[in-house]
């Protein structure tokens, strides 16, 4: 039987990679100059399908970068001089912050515990920070925070920049540009594809903010500036020789998921997370851990439960072959995290709700 992996990232491949992937290799996809004009016809395709899926304005550009990770540090050194504000929630938002404080930056930071999500009044704060960082959904406790609630932070900081992390989200949220600046993923989330490639989404205020602190002589990093990105990706090419394989696939999977239509994925994504969190809070054993039900994520599911029970069901999953994530940090025994990405099917979920019921 095949093996399922519900793991938040790494995740299940989107099914039809195997395919892209021999065609990939029958095109010399990876031999090709990524210089060539055959090249930039693939980073093309891929731009062009990422903005239909995503409903990405005029306004908002398209880059490719290393993964998330290096989009941190890259929105931190292009968007900020002296200050960044952090809504954080978990260890990712945690990291975001720390990359800011690495960078110098006067940092102002609001935590909430793990699985508490904000509340209105906090995101509807004003802040004097030039750059505004938050988590779409927090992977490592499975809290997701509404889009109208991250619309405050636009309407109380008309003038700071807000960037917005969607890694383990996008393409599901139907996100209104207008509400923030700039937003980035990785591939191995719900795009279901082999990490190593990121995707920076930024607008013209972005730009703005980029050329005027390199007129100040700020530093924005070396190949990867914002402005270089951007040069390079008016001809459809990169700074350096990209992950030409995996920008290839994304064009790919982007183009499957739009001829399934994003608001399938949408509505699909939403009856999955049903089912599981229905049968969480049935269950004598589990409940999910993202106690306010507004701030549960759709599209990684949280389960708390005594460490013996959780080793148990995690067992009891891989004997059916399917890899269910562990918690992450400090909940790692005591939590566990089922993907719910646009790859697994109704089945595969059914089949662990059922397995969560007879528990
Ligand atoms: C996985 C993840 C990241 C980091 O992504 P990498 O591909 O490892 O760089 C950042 N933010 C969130 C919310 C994530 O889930």
């Amino acid at each position: 039987m095949k093996k399922s992996f519900l793991t938040p990232g790494p995740s299940e491949l989107y099914f039809t990679v195997p395919d892209h992937l021999k065609t990939a290799l029958q095109d010399h996809v990876c031999e090709i100059s990524h210089r060539s004009k055959a090249f930039q016809d693939i980073v093309q395709h891929t731009t062009e399908q990422l903005r239909k899926l995503l409903a990405i304005p005029t306004n908002f550009h398209l880059v490719f970068t290393s993964s998330a990770t290096e989009i941190w540090e890259r929105i931190v050194q292009n968007l900020s001089a002296t200050s960044t504000y952090h809504l954080v929630n978990g260890s990712f938002s945690s990291k975001f912050y720390d990359f800011a404080v690495q960078l110098g930056r006067e940092t102002t930071i609001y935590h909430v515990p793990e699985n508490q999500g904000f509340e209105r009044e906090i995101l509807a704060k004003p802040s004097a920070a030039e750059l505004i960082c938050l988590t779409h959904n927090e992977t490592s406790t499975g809290v997701m925070t509404p889009l109208t609630d991250i619309a405050l932070v636009r309407a109380t900081n008309p003038r700071s920049l807000v960037a917005l992390d969607m890694v383990s989200s996008a393409p599901y949220p139907a996100l209104d540009f207008s509400q923030i600046d700039t937003a980035f993923f990785s591939v191995q989330k719900c795009f279901g594809l082999p990490a190593g490639l990121g995707v920076w989404i930024f607008n013209d205020r972005c730009i703005e903010k980029a050329e005027q602190l390199q007129k100040n002589k700020q530093i924005l990093g070396t190949y990867h500036t914002l402005p270089s990105l951007l040069q390079n990706s008016k001809k459809y090419e990169t700074p350096e020789t990209p992950n030409m394989l995996g920008i290839y696939l994304l064009g790919k999977v982007a183009e499957d998921m739009n001829q399934r239509g994003i608001q399938t994925i949408r509505q699909e994504t939403d009856y999955k997370a049903a089912l599981l969190y229905a049968q969480l809070e049935k269950s004598k054993v589990f409940s999910p851990a993202v106690t306010e039900k507004r701030f549960r994520s759709q599209t990684v599911v949280v389960a708390a439960g005594e460490a013996e029970k959780i080793k148990q069901f995690l067992a009891l999953c891989q004997s059916h072959q399917i890899i269910v994530g562990a918690g992450y940090g400090k909940a790692k025994d005591t939590q566990m995290r089922i993907a719910n990405f646009p790859t697994h099917s109704k089945e595969v979920m059914q089949k662990v709700a059922d397995l969560l019921e007879n528990f």
